[in-house]
């Protein structure tokens, strides 16, 4: 499928308002015309894995979209989205975060930043663990630059909604468990094929690519 599924947009976004949720479109790997066909169609909030990516993008798109970087992020590569990107959800390390922090400084601002935790029965995700989220979380309010805004998750890549429903749940009742602070209030979770489940979990971001833009060919790229 080419181009934007503006009649899915209309839907999620319906949906999502409902929800008193945020629609964060991801628009990895698909081209600029795809991202101003739904700008133009209202939408702000966008999602990017790739810092080479959001750095090649970013500049040739407008000024008021809302960059969220999504991906695994690497510190080294902090320094060259910092100056624009407006929310970070994969945070994972103190490291990662404070090093966040001080390119915040050095741009004078500051960024929302979502701790990722691990939720899913799979291995291979990224994430903290609940003992290293807490452990994590006293150092993390210390850091400036950023602010701590919440947190993100995965759910199992599997068809069993039982099982989905209670990771995500998992993750509302740990966020609800460890709020330190007022302003700590998104909960990032549920993509294309959960989003409805995370919806009714308590979501306040949902990050949506396929359903918006079509899949993904990722033979042609990383
Ligand atoms: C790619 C990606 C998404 C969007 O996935 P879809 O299934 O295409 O909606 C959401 N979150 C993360 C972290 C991603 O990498």
């Amino acid at each position: 499928m080419m181009g934007v599924n503006l009649t899915a947009y209309n839907q999620l976004r319906a949906e999502t308002e409902a929800h008193n949720a945020r629609l964060v479109a991801v628009s990895k790997m698909k081209p600029v015309q795809d991202i101003r066909a739904l700008y133009n169609a209202g939408q702000r909030i966008f999602g990017e894995n790739y810092v080479q990516e959001l750095v090649d993008k970013a500049p040739q798109l407008p000024a008021d979209i809302q960059w969220h970087f999504i991906g695994h992020l690497q510190t080294n590569k902090v320094k060259y989205i910092a100056p624009f990107v407006a929310m970070i959800h994969g945070v994972d390390s103190l490291k990662l975060l404070q090093e966040i922090g001080k390119q915040a400084v050095k741009n004078d601002r500051v960024i929302d930043c979502l701790l990722q935790v691990h939720i899913a029965r799979e291995e291979t995700k990224f994430g903290l663990d609940e003992e290293e989220l807490r452990a994590l979380m006293p150092e993390a309010l210390k850091v400036q630059g950023v602010r701590m805004a919440g947190l993100m998750g995965m759910a199992s890549n599997t068809d069993d909604e039982n099982i989905i429903r209670s990771e995500f749940h998992r993750l509302v009742q740990l966020h609800a468990a460890i709020k330190p602070q007022d302003d700590f209030c998104e909960l990032s979770m549920g993509m294309s094929g959960d989003y409805r489940i995370a919806l009714e979990e308590g979501s306040t971001l949902i990050r949506i690519g396929s359903l918006l833009f079509g899949a993904r060919n990722y033979a042609s790229k990383h």
